[in-house]
């Protein structure tokens, strides 16, 4: 195992260092063939030099306008001579060219004999920066190989599964690893079981609440039920009351029925949102209609946007989660006092949908948690209620992306805006 993982350990560097000489032989190649091509220049232009300063030694002048030629003297490569004709055919100069092209060539070949060693001297240096140069990606390499090895290590992943196993869901349990190189993903199972304990914990709040709410009228129901099965059939009286109050329990535990199944198809996932182009303005028109049909002890207000506001909504849950806003108002508003329905768009464009009331109002503390489950504020708890509306419109509202904006003030009202 620790013989494997030096192996690994060693791969990227030798790469590297293979890479950074192919950098290296590259470098000198063009540098080489560079000097190569300078050096052939300054033969020929060293020997144009002398073949000038030649014809001024020997004709007296120099012109463009001559015939200048390199023969080869009897076939050999030591008798190359040097020919200059006037236009018209006259022999000016014939000189031998051999002696002096070899020793310009000697020059130039020791010329490049010397940038040949200043490069082989220079080698270490570049070498040294290419190395240097290429450290951070040497470096990546060697992480991502790391990387490599945790993620398909077997031990590792046994360790991880061993301590997950180990984890019992309601006691204060973490996974703890003892392993350095898995500190990150310790902590990311353990986040992991902090949410889960906090969602089982919140289901097993919200069970246990909803069996005691329906607790209740069960027993109001039983009461009444044992009273009729005493005196119903002799007092009148009794009867009546027993028939009022039952029906009215029964109503109360249907409605608490409903909102806790929605919420529990909700938390499930098995609502599904049918979206479709929703006018605002019109659907506010028809709660704003029915409201005052539904409830005649409050003046009901519209304010409509001059804009035809336009989104993708669910209109049935829409509706629903509005509706418990205008429920709400009436319900903690006494009767005679103004609700204000309004649609528009706020300052940063989004559209809204608005309920104002001038009722009993809130206190923060009580904004702070009217959208939890079961929530009552103590001066809401005279009024019939659940306390599960607003968590039923803000399931709602969270799933098309929006949220709510609350001002509230006690003995003055409520404004509660649908930001979508
Ligand atoms: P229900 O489930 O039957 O609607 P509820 O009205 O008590 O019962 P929510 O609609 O969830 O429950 O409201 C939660 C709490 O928020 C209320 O009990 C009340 O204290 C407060 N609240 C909500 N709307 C208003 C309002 N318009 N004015 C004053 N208080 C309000
Ligand atoms: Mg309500």
């Amino acid at each position: 195992m620790s013989s494997n993982q030096n192996n690994n350990n060693n791969r990227p560097s030798k790469k590297m260092k293979s890479i950074a000489h192919r950098i290296v032989w590259l470098i000198t190649k063009t540098k080489m063939k560079l000097y190569f091509k300078t050096d052939i220049l300054i033969f020929v232009l060293l020997n144009m030099f002398w073949a000038y300063m030649k014809e001024i030694e020997v004709i007296g002048s120099f012109s463009f306008h001559r015939h200048r030629d390199l023969i080869l003297q009897n076939g050999l490569i030591t008798g190359l001579t040097y020919k200059v004709t006037s236009l018209g055919g006259e022999l000016l100069m014939s000189v031998g060219f051999f002696g002096v092209a070899s020793r310009i060539g000697a020059l130039v070949l020791a010329l490049y004999m010397l940038q040949l060693l200043g490069v082989l001297f220079s080698l270490p240096v570049v070498s040294g920066k290419a190395h240097k140069t290429l450290r951070p990606i040497s470096d990546l390499a060697e992480k991502a190989d790391e990387l490599n090895k945790l993620a398909f290590s077997e031990d590792k992943y046994r360790l991880i599964e061993d301590a997950i196993e180990h984890v019992v869901p309601d006691e204060n349990q973490y996974v703890y690893l003892h392993d350095k190189e898995l500190l990150g993903v310790e902590q990311s199972v353990n986040r992991l079981i902090e949410r889960l304990k906090d969602s089982y914990r919140q289901q097993a709040r919200f069970v246990n609440d909803a069996s005691h709410e329906l607790r209740t009228p069960i027993a109001v129901i039983q009461g009444y039920a044992q009273m009729l099965e005493r005196w119903g059939s002799t007092d009148e009286k009794v009867l009546d009351e027993s028939i009022a109050a039952i029906s009215n329990e029964a109503d109360h535990m249907n409605r608490l029925v409903e909102q806790l199944l929605f919420l529990a198809r909700g938390d499930s996932g098995k609502t599904v949102l049918a979206k479709e182009p929703v006018k605002l303005g019109e659907l506010m028109q028809e709660i704003y209609e029915e409201s005052f049909m539904i409830d005649e002890t409050h003046p009901y207000r519209f304010r409509k946007s001059e804009e035809e506001i336009i989104i993708d909504a669910d209109r049935t849950l829409l509706k629903q989660a509005v509706r418990v806003l205008v429920d709400n108002a009436a319900k903690y508003t006494n009767p005679g006092d103004e609700i204000i329905l309004g649609v528009g768009r706020g300052d940063d464009n989004h559209p809204y949908l608005m309920v104002q009331d001038t009722g009993i109002g809130m206190t923060q503390a009580d904004v702070e948690h009217m959208f939890e489950r079961f929530y009552r504020a103590d001066k809401a708890r005279t009024y019939n209620g659940t306390g599960l509306g607003l968590s039923i419109a803000k399931w709602i509202v969270d799933r098309h992306g929006g949220y709510f904006e609350i001002l509230s003030r006690t003995e003055l009202g409520t404004r509660i805006k649908i930001i979508l």
